[in-house]
């Protein structure tokens, strides 16, 4: 027996309070509750690449196979040489993440101790309230302009407590870009004991005349933290890479927190002959455009109001009704279709979208010009 009266609490009150991560459905699981065959569903819930693994990365995963036995290298030393030249930075500013969820974490651990604070903007990535809560950091969410960041009112948030500001770019969920220009500007004016954290997951999917070079911004700013995945573009979301880049200054800091051996030797593997893959990544590049057309088309002869995205994904309003995302989106699982209700950000009006292949993106629309019409009948 306890000594204990009342209910028996473990951990910290901030570890108590976080709210759980809403993970996209998986296949097998909508398949299990709704009784579909798994290669019926369409999964475009996640921003996953719709050609899956590249094949360059499968073989160089077949290869790295046969030594999984031993540990990774810790240090991963050749796909940080390979992003170094890709990015011209030294390998030193360099730190390797279990996907970049990872980093955003290690950044929030590294930079910030319980009770100062951390700015993010409202509808930003919900690894930021995640990171921030982890580690009894306060929050000060900005609220977002035309469902994206309003930078200069994060600068205005900025207070004396503040070490570290997340900002997405492109942003997830709601696919909304600041321009280079305005990045730059705000760096320019960030207090130089603020760690600004860059999280350009999506960056592989801007127009050419949407790219900027925050690489090189990395040289100019020793407080900018660039992190990039190789969840996305890429299409190794299972394998869980990503990277940051900084100047020692940060990048050192990072290293003491990050696990010794938290990207696996298969990941290193597949990261680099990913990243080599020029024409897997234009292929990917090319489908997502074309896909974005074709969504924008078809929601707009449905007549439905949806955020321009810079992603490969889309955040549109099902309705005007809280509970309107929710139900077209149990009509949508109905029929095989899993999209990512976004409720949790506050934004229960709205489903987001990715970007699949012609095909898939077809079974979507259709999906939904049938949910939409049994949602106006009832
Ligand atoms: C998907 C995503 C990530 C990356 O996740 P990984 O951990 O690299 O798979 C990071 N930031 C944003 C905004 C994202 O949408």
């Amino acid at each position: 027996m306890s000594n204990q009266s009342g209910p028996l609490h473990f951990g910290p009150t901030y570890v108590r309070a976080i709210a759980p991560y809403q993970a996209g459905k998986p296949i097998s699981e909508v398949a299990r509750e709704f009784g579909l065959e798994e290669d019926a569903i369409v999964k475009l819930a996640s921003n996953e690449n719709p050609f899956g693994v590249p094949e360059s990365a499968k073989a160089a995963m077949a290869k790295a196979a046969a030594e999984l036995g031993r540990y990774p290298d810790a240090n991963g030393f050749e796909l940080k040489q390979a992003l170094a030249k890709r990015y011209d930075v030294p390998m030193e500013w360099i730190t390797l993440g279990n996907g970049s969820n990872d980093i955003l974490e290690i950044a929030a651990h590294a930079f910030v101790e319980k009770g100062q604070a951390v700015v993010y903007s409202q509808y930003s990535f919900a690894v930021y309230a995640l990171a921030t809560q982890g580690i009894g950091a306060r929050h000060i969410v900005v609220p977002a302009s035309n469902y994206g960041h309003d930078l200069d009112a994060m600068l205005d948030a900025i207070d004396e407590d503040t070490r570290l500001v997340f900002i997405a770019n492109p942003n997830n969920p709601t696919g909304t870009f600041v321009p280079g220009e305005q990045i730059e500007a705000f760096l320019k004016k960030v207090p130089a004991n603020v760690v600004v954290v860059l999280d350009e997951a999506y960056n592989e999917f801007l127009n050419e005349e949407d790219q900027y070079e925050s690489a090189a911004w990395v040289r100019e700013y020793p407080n900018l933290l660039v992190s990039r995945t190789f969840s996305k573009a890429y299409g190794l979301a299972g394998l869980r890479v990503g990277f940051g880049l900084a100047q020692p200054a940060l990048t050192d800091l990072m290293n003491r927190i990050r696990q010794p051996f938290n990207v696996n030797s298969l990941a290193q593997a597949a990261a680099i002959a990913a990243l080599n893959d020029s024409e897997f990544l234009e292929k990917s590049a090319r489908n997502n455009t074309a896909g974005y057309r074709q969504f924008v088309e078809a929601f707009e002869q449905m007549g439905l109001e949806y955020v321009p995205s810079h992603g490969n994904f889309v955040l549109v309003k099902m309705g005007k009704d809280l509970a309107a995302g929710a139900r077209v989106n149990l009509a949508l699982l109905k029929q095989g279709v899993i999209v990512r209700p976004v409720g949790n950000y506050g934004l229960p009006e709205w489903l987001r979208i990715s970007i699949g292949l012609p095909q898939e993106n077809a079974v979507l629309i259709a999906a939904l010009q049938k949910a939409l019409a049994e949602n106006r009948a009832d």
